[in-house]
Formats: structure tokens, C-alpha cells, sequence
């Protein structure tokens, strides 16, 4: 949802994809919340499967000449990055703060 983990209130994004260096809520040290290149991975994974499942479908079943699968499936998948990236990097941050990854920045650890 893009909430800081801790208080579920703050805005945990600062921008599109940058962390927020603490919650405007609660005051939480967000900064050391480090997804890394977690969200890539499973947005490539999923969005490549999708895609590509996608494009051979639509060549095989309905038929479809290469230039269209090309003009319809390439800004999709631009479109379906895009817009999985950010509840992944928020579902991976709140991951690393739930199972007390010591980047995450918890004082209880
Ligand atoms: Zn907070």
C-alpha cells in the first residue's frame, strides 16, 4: 500500500521508487530499508512469464502477424514493469521489517 511498515500511516516512498528517509508519521528510520535488487528479480520473473506466454498465445492462437504481437506486447510490458515495481519494492521492504532483517533498521534486533 506504500505505508511505512511501522505505523501503517506514513508514506513509505519518496518519489516513485526512492525510500522515504523517515516516516512523516511516526518518525521511523526507513533509510536503512534496503530492498536492493530484490523487486527487480520477481518483477522480471513474473512480468516475463506473463509476456511471454502473452506473445506466443496471441502468434499461435489468434494468428497474429509478428508486427502486431511486437506493437501490442513491448509497451505492455513496459506498462506491466512499471507498475509492479513499486507494491513489490514496498512488499519486500515490509518483508525484510517483518522477519527483522537487520537492514530494515529495527532497534529490537
Ligand atoms: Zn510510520
Amino acid at each position: 500500500m506504500g505505508r511505512c511498515p511501522n505505523c501503517g500511516q506514513g508514506k513509505l516512498f519518496k518519489g516513485f521508487l526512492q525510500v522515504a528517509p523517515v516516516c512523516q508519521a511516526c518518525g521511523y528510520d526507513l533509510s536503512r530499508a534496503d530492498s536492493g535488487d530484490g523487486p527487480a528479480i520477481f518483477v522480471i520473473m513474473i512480468a516475463g512469464f506473463l509476456m511471454a506466454f502473452g506473445a506466443l498465445f496471441s502468434l499461435f492462437a489468434f494468428h497474429w502477424p509478428a508486427w502486431l504481437a511486437l506493437a501490442f506486447w513491448l509497451p505492455m510490458t513496459v506498462v506491466v514493469c512499471l507498475g509492479l515495481l513499486r507494491p513489490m519494492k514496498g512488499l519486500l521492504v515490509a518483508a525484510q521489517f517483518t522477519h527483522k532483517a537487520s537492514q530494515a533498521g529495527r532497534h529490537d534486533v
